[in-house]
């Protein structure tokens, strides 16, 4: 109920002012409410930026997909996932992508190099190597 009020307090304020809000959540689900770019981020670094729209409706990026295929829905009876492993230390970090202990694509190079953010024809940009050329 709070959260609820906190949100529709946030809408009102920001059509009456015309604001613009970053807005920093663990809660995609949430932030759908309120954002029109989403930028997405694993251990301190991009991994995935676009129109909220498409990122809810196609991501790209391994992490952003095992974080939306692990929120609940009320209209769809899906069957949950969660993403293995845990968030690594920043102090010591992985080499290469840092989300390569725990993606189901990893690939020799995700674990030696660190990937670019690649920009990709919808207009999103995202941290994979799933997506160079
Ligand atoms: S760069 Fe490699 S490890 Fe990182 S998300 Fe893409 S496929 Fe997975």
């Amino acid at each position: 109920m709070t959260q609820a009020n906190i949100m529709n307090l946030l809408k009102r304020l920001r059509r009456e002012f015309k604001l613009s809000y970053i807005f920093i959540t663990h809660d995609l689900a949430l932030a759908s409410e309120l954002a029109d770019k989403v930028l997405v981020l694993y251990a301190g670094k991009v991994a995935e930026f676009g129109s909220a729209d498409l990122i809810y409706t196609e991501p790209k990026h391994p992490y952003t997909q095992g974080l939306m295929s692990s929120i609940p829905t009320l209209r769809e009876d899906k069957k949950l996932s969660f993403i293995p492993g845990e968030v690594p230390s920043l102090i010591n970090p992985p080499s290469g992508c840092r989300f390569h202990p725990r993606c189901p694509y990893a690939m020799d190079i995700c674990r030696r190099e660190e990937p670019p953010l690649i920009a990709l024809d919808n207009g999103h940009k995202v941290a994979c190597w799933l997506y160079s050329k």
